[in-house]
């Protein structure tokens, strides 16, 4: 019982934070370049992009079209 508690509580604030704000594809799309610049210029944006990280993390399409951004973005810088 301990052991799950710690991710219980985790997946309860996941929840929470699920039902308050939760992006869509179109809007993850929207600063999916920012989100990635922001990571290429080494700034610490993870915060700032609690959401958007959460929904790559659920989203398998922004996932891919977020990679493919980052590889186009490293060849560039
Ligand atoms: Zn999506």
């Amino acid at each position: 019982m301990d052991q799950s508690d710690g991710a219980m509580q985790k997946l309860m604030q996941m929840i929470a934070r699920t039902q308050q704000q939760e992006l869509d594809c179109g809007e993850v799309f929207a600063v999916l370049d920012l989100y990635a610049e922001a990571l290429l210029a080494g700034e610490n944006e993870k915060e700032q992009f609690a959401l958007v990280v959460q929904h790559l993390d659920l989203c398998r399409d922004c996932l891919e079209e977020y990679e493919a951004l980052l590889r186009v973005l490293e060849t560039k810088h």
